[in-house]
């Protein structure tokens, strides 16, 4: 997935049009390189950073003439900077950013009526010719980590259903590892507070469409709900998204070191950048990586449950996406508002610990992991009570 369609032309208040056809460069040179001028808002200074146009309101040169924006729920320049970027970088025709990751899955969800579907093999008996109108996937998923087919998903569910959008949540891989509107999906959508802002300081959602149609839609309600994301949070956003590549590229690689420490001590391991991971070959053919989000099992909640409270340099948080590593039980944290018997029906595992792994040094990382093993009565240092000193990563 190198090569990198996109291309600018004009813009309209509140977004970004583009041509999705014209390759420019390549995700991780797009994502650091804004063209204001593109973006049809013009900064008189030349401003290396985005201004906050921090204005609910601009004002009109006469009572008939509606300058490019007038309200910041229906368009502000600098969402519209931050717009027209996301565009570009999700190989969508238009972007919008409004103020959460559920928020963006509101404003999809008010198309219509939602199927939620992670399994390509019980698709056939779900859809529906004409009621199906939504379909909703996720890959990898959370927590679990498996894949979803997105071609033949969106193949089965096109064919059947001609009417039905294809929702990819991309969340876990972000526009830098995979593009879900060139695998067949119509709309997808992100929590921007995960990989795309990189540093848990603010709340964003962003969608990405395809079709004008239903961009417009989108917008509608956006513009109806007032739901847009604000002028600060969306330079914020702006720059947290011009480190996604070096950020990602270091936390997937941190990430793949401590899923490989994981399985050579015998644990069961969930990450796609792991060979034993059963549809390791599928991922590989949507994504140019694997993310930096692994779970694993330990057979024993309490234990789990001792492993992620040994650790010192791991923050035990929800969340993910983060500049620094995360450690979690999704059964007793995120998930916990799952009502148990629903958890065990998706098969997720009480004794589940989840690492989101950040960009610190991975030696201090798996050093850490490996004390609490040891701490928590799973592991022994081969040395007795020595600590094990990590110098390279191959000495596991
Ligand atoms: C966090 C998350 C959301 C919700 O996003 P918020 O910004 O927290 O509202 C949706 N989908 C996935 C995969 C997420 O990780």
């Amino acid at each position: 997935m190198d090569s990198e369609p996109s291309t600018p032309s004009t813009v309209s208040t509140s977004s970004r049009v583009n041509d999705c056809d014209i390759s420019r460069y390549r995700t991780a040179t797009e994502l650091v390189h804004l063209d204001n001028g593109e973006s049809g808002v013009r900064d008189n200074y030349n401003s290396s950073s985005t201004p906050i146009y921090q204005t609910a309101t601009f004002k009109q040169n006469s009572a008939t003439e509606v300058g490019d924006f007038d309200y910041t729920r229906s368009g502000n320049p600098t969402r519209s900077v931050l717009e027209s970027h996301l565009a570009k970088i999700m190989s969508a025709k238009r972007a919008f950013a409004v103020s959460s990751g559920m928020s963006a899955f509101d404003v999809i969800a008010r198309l219509t009526h939602h199927l939620d579907l992670t399994n390509p093999a019980i698709l056939y008996s779900y859809l529906h010719p004409t009621r199906t109108r939504l379909v909703l996937l996720e890959t990898p998923t959370n927590p679990l980590i498996k894949i979803c087919d997105i071609p033949t998903i969106t193949s089965i569910v096109h064919e059947r259903c001609p009417n039905a959008l294809i929702v990819v949540d991309n969340t876990m891989m972000s526009p830098y590892l995979q593009k879900p509107l060139r695998l067949g999906a119509d709309i997808t959508y992100h929590s921007g507070t995960k990989y795309l802002s990189g540093h848990h300081d603010l709340m964003a959602g962003v969608i990405g469409v395809k079709d004008e149609m239903v961009a417009e839609k989108i917008y509608s309600t956006i513009n109806a709900t007032g739901c847009g994301l604000s002028p600060f949070d969306s330079w914020l956003l702006l720059r947290g998204i011009k480190t996604l590549a070096i950020r990602m590229d270091k936390q997937q690689a941190n990430a793949q070191q401590i899923a490989e420490f994981l399985e050579y001590h015998g644990f069961k391991v969930n990450f796609p950048g792991l060979k034993s991971h059963p549809q390791y070959d599928l991922h590989f053919k949507m994504s140019r990586g694997p993310g930096a989000v692994l779970s694993f099992l330990t057979g024993d909640t309490e234990l789990s449950e001792r492993i992620v409270e040994s650790t010192k340099l791991w923050a035990i948080s929800v969340s993910f996406g983060c500049v620094n590593s995360l450690i979690s039980m999704p059964c007793r944290m995120s998930h916990a508002s799952i009502p148990a018997a629903v958890r065990a029906e998706r098969g997720i595992p009480e004794d589940l610990i989840r690492l989101c792994v950040g960009i610190e040094d991975v030696n201090d990382l798996i050093e850490d992991l490996y004390q609490a093993l040891v701490n928590s009565g799973v592991m022994k240092y081969p040395n007795g009570n020595e600590m094990v000193q990590f110098e390279t990563n191959t000495n596991y």
